[in-house]
């Protein structure tokens, strides 16, 4: 599905490039909308995957909300066309001044993380005369089983209010003029491929609002968060979500009461299978133990190998005909001046030479957004399927 071809119209452009096939991310987008809007749940996008400009449009296209994580998302995401409405902001350090900026834009809601939050979003509102919305996002201490740096909803992350802080957090509810509860928000980590934690999720969140409730708070909003993970090892097959499976699971283990909405978060499975990194081959280094295909795209491009082990495909798109040879291994390594810059080791491989272009696949989230300038190196290109 991915079109692999109509990159090799591009091997005459400079590379390192990040390429953005639409047509995924379009066909993505629509089986995630027409899987939720099944049962009326509400999505934002978690724009922090992808703030590519290209990306943003599409995805505003589609009617989805933005889920921002710092004043300049929120910005973004107004500029690119989301509803104020529908944008909500996230985040464990926002700053007076991200606050002030999305309470100038009129947005739907901030997910506050402590008490102390709860009391600066006040003071700021009631200095502009207004009220604002807040979302109190509870750590529930469920295990995501993924990877350690991204797990978020354990008690030891620095993420959300612990269950023991809440009767603090009620009174602080009570007593704040400038804040109005809206409901309760959750995000337990991310590339969630195992959907029993969802389950768990679920079943943490009903208790939740039931805390709420009897409390005498009215819950009108259900955020599950984000975390749906991908196929990193079968982009070709497997290249589409399965929001179907997903959205079932909070359609079956969701209370979800009368007038209430239930929002979600993805970030990831909206936009990675949309895009790989083209890079050219610099240097075939052969050694006695180990061969290197030095490339000329590094963790300055993409760093996710380098920073959470990810596992990426890489493809050599040169020798796609004789794919199918007796390849070789190699270390696929960037140029940055780190030991820790490699993109994966032993990779099997037809036999490659300077100047092949390399695909490395399932980057479309995490990937552009978190390029640096490290060694001084050149601002990533962007290159589309379509104009
Ligand atoms: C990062 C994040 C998301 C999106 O996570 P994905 O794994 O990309 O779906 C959603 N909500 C919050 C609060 C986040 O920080």
């Amino acid at each position: 599905m991915f079109n692999t071809d109509t990159i090799t119209r591009f091997s005459q452009s400079e590379t390192p490039f990040y390429y953005y096939d639409l047509n995924v991310l379009r066909q993505t987008l629509s089986a995630c909308r027409e899987a939720s809007s099944k049962y009326g749940f509400h999505v934002h996008y978690a724009m922090k995957a992808n703030f590519n400009p290209r990306v943003l449009d599409t995805i505003q296209s589609f009617g989805f909300g933005a889920d921002c994580v710092s004043g300049n998302e929120v910005k973004a995401a107004i500029e690119h066309g989301f509803d104020n409405n529908k944008v909500v902001f996230a985040g464990v350090g926002k700053s007076d001044k991200e606050i002030n900026a999305a309470l100038d834009a009129d947005i739907f809601c901030f997910n506050v993380e402590s008490v102390q939050e709860l009391e600066v979003i006040d003071d700021l509102a009631a200095a502009k005369g207004k009220v604002a919305n807040v979302a109190i996002r509870i750590n529930p201490n469920v295990d995501a089983h993924t990877h350690h740096y991204i797990t978020t909803g354990l008690d030891e992350n620095k993420f959300g209010i612990n269950t023991w802080q809440l009767n603090d957090v009620a009174t602080a509810l009570r007593t704040l003029k400038n804040i109005q509860f809206v409901g309760i928000h959750f995000h337990v980590g991310s590339q969630i491929t195992d959907l029993e934690v969802y389950k768990s999720l679920c079943l943490r969140i009903n208790e939740m609002q039931d805390w709420f409730e009897e409390h005498g708070f009215k819950v009108k909003v259900l955020n599950t968060g984000g975390g749906l993970g991908v196929d990193y090892y079968n982009p070709d097959t497997n290249t589409i979500g399965d929001f179907e499976s997903y959205f079932k699971v909070f359609k079956d283990f969701l209370n979800v009461k009368p007038g209430q909405e239930v929002h979600f978060e993805l970030g990831r499975v909206l936009v990675a299978q949309s895009a790989a990194l083209i890079s050219s081959v610099l240097y075939v280094k052969n050694g006695q133990k180990k061969n290197f295909l030095v490339l000329d795209a590094g963790m300055t491009e993409l760093m996710r190998p380098m920073l959470y082990q990810a596992y990426h495909a890489i493809e050599n798109l040169s020798r796609r005909d004789n794919a199918q040879a007796p390849g070789t291994k190699y270390d696929v390594v960037g140029p940055i001046c780190e030991s820790t810059d490699c993109f994966r080791k032993d990779v099997e491989l037809p036999v490659s030479q300077r100047g092949d272009l390399i695909a490395i696949r399932t980057a479309g989230a995490y990937g552009e957004v978190m390029a640096s300038g490290y060694n001084l190196r050149d601002r990533i290109l962007s290159v589309y399927s379509e104009h």
